[in-house]
């Protein structure tokens, strides 16, 4: 409750008003009848905080997204501005200097500014879920103080390293080692595709302390940047998200102190796991928001375009086109939610975030292709947005779990729920 109470207090000096029937929802007796009417209508709270973004969204990220992708360019400022929203430390509580605010409140938030530029959202993504969520669950009070809070104002950002060269689906074949030397632990080997790597000045490295153990023998570890016998890779040069850097890291003979053990040895691959669920969330809300900017597009430029003596709009053909877009992406958008609603009320859901996820990523690769067809010539060429979120939304299919991973996770879930096998 103190963390909505918050969470208006930041919003207030927008002259943003809320009931007092916004806090209803932290009352664990009424998560269900919370649950039904925010998927029907979004408690005040949620939308006050969702109209602000998406109002700060068109301000600051809509006008500069397309320069952003020519340039490659961080978004220093944007990311500074969003720290004193508290947007990069959403559901972190404020005794640590994060907002307090709940998952489904972070969902909104990425979406909104997925939708004004998709390649911020993921840098504000990695830095909330995939770094500072182990740390949340995982982390002692010395590393809180020393890893976490530091990292919840925008100034410093920090990445994830679980993928290698020889291995990304395959996570637990995990190939970079941690070796005992002593008073400290001595890293080996390369992490692939870290996103945030150029910018991050921590990283939590999943590395082996015993290939036998397979999985078992992974551990996760607090590595500062930069440090000693750690090297960044060049930024890869991709298709969409080009603002987010992502990059290898080389790690050769790093040694880092014997404290920055993130929770329990051979813990690592339950920490990677358990972290890819709640970031699951992040990359189907990026995806709704990519989804939902690709719509708004193809929508405006319909009722403008002229054929055959009327807008395009007015074509059945084309108005098909925009029912379906819409379709896939509320759907998806309930699905998310919803994953972010059963987070929030401390049940199971990885099933629900891979169903978003899947859900979502697959909706913005169609939306966004679908505008492009209804823009014409005009969606080939980046004078308009449409092939920057088609280029954007590809990738959404990919990280934190590919497709087809996803569906494993949801058939495998359902097996269970079941009793097939
Ligand atoms: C831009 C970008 C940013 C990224 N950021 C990060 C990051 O910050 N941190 C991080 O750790 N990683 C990151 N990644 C890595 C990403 O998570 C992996 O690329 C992804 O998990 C897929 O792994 P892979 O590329 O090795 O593909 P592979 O695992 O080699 O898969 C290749 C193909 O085979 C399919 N496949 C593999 N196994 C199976 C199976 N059992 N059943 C069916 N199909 C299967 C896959 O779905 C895919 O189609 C990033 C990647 C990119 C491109």
């Amino acid at each position: 409750m103190a963390a909505f109470h918050a969470c208006v207090r930041r919003f207030s000096h927008l002259g943003l008003d809320l009931g007092a029937k916004s806090c209803i929802f932290k009352y664990r007796s009424e998560i269900i009848y919370y649950t039904i009417t925010a998927l029907a209508s979004l408690p005040d709270t949620h939308q006050m905080l969702r109209q602000t973004l998406k109002d700060w969204s068109d301000k600051e990220l809509k006008p500069i997204a397309g320069k952003l992708d020519k340039t490659a360019m961080y978004p220093k400022e944007q990311i500074l501005q969003l720290g004193q929203l508290g947007i990069m430390a959403v559901d972190i509580p404020e005794k640590y200097g994060g907002a307090g605010m709940d998952y489904l409140s972070y969902a909104l938030a990425i979406e909104e500014i997925s939708r004004g530029c998709a390649s911020t959202a993921v840098i504000v993504s990695v830095n909330n879920s995939l770094y500072l969520g182990p740390l949340k669950s995982y982390a002692t009070e010395a590393q809180k103080q020393q890893f976490l809070v530091p990292f919840t104002k925008g100034d410093k950002v920090g990445c994830f390293a679980l993928s290698e060269p020889g291995n990304g689906s395959d996570a637990g074949a995990a190939s970079t080692t941690a070796k005992d030397g002593g008073d400290h632990w001595i890293l080996n080997g390369t992490k692939a595709w870290i996103t945030n790597g150029h910018e991050a000045e921590a990283a939590v490295v999943f590395a082996t302390t015993d290939k036998s153990k397979k999985h078992k023998g992974i551990s996760a570890f607090l590595v500062p940047m930069p440090t000693d016998g750690l090297s960044l890779g060049k930024k890869e040069d991709k298709l969409g998200i080009k603002a987010s850097s992502t990059c290898y890291l080389i790690f050769e003979d790093c040694r880092i102190p014997k404290d920055n053990l993130l929770g329990e040895l051979g813990d690592g691959f339950k920490i990677a796991m358990k972290t890819l669920d709640a970031g699951r969330i992040g990359i189907a809300s990026q995806a709704v928001g990519i989804g939902q900017a690709a719509l708004e597009c193809a929508l405006q430029y319909s009722g403008q375009r002229q054929s055959f003596g009327k807008p395009i709009a007015k074509l059945q053909a084309i108005q098909m086109k925009l029912a379906d877009m819409e379709l896939r992406l509320e759907s998806a958008r309930l699905l998310t939610w919803k994953a972010a609603m059963i987070k929030d009320a401390g049940k199971p859901y990885t099933k629900e975030a891979a169903m978003g996820k899947l859900a979502a990523s697959e909706a913005a690769t169609f939306i966004s292709h679908q505008a492009i067809q209804i823009l014409g010539g005009m969606g080939y060429v980046s004078d308009m947005p449409a092939e920057r979120h088609y280029r954007d939304a590809r990738i959404t299919e990919i990280y934190e779990g590919t497709s087809e991973i996803q569906r494993l996770v949801i058939a495998g879930a359902l097996l269970k729920e079941y009793q097939v096998l």
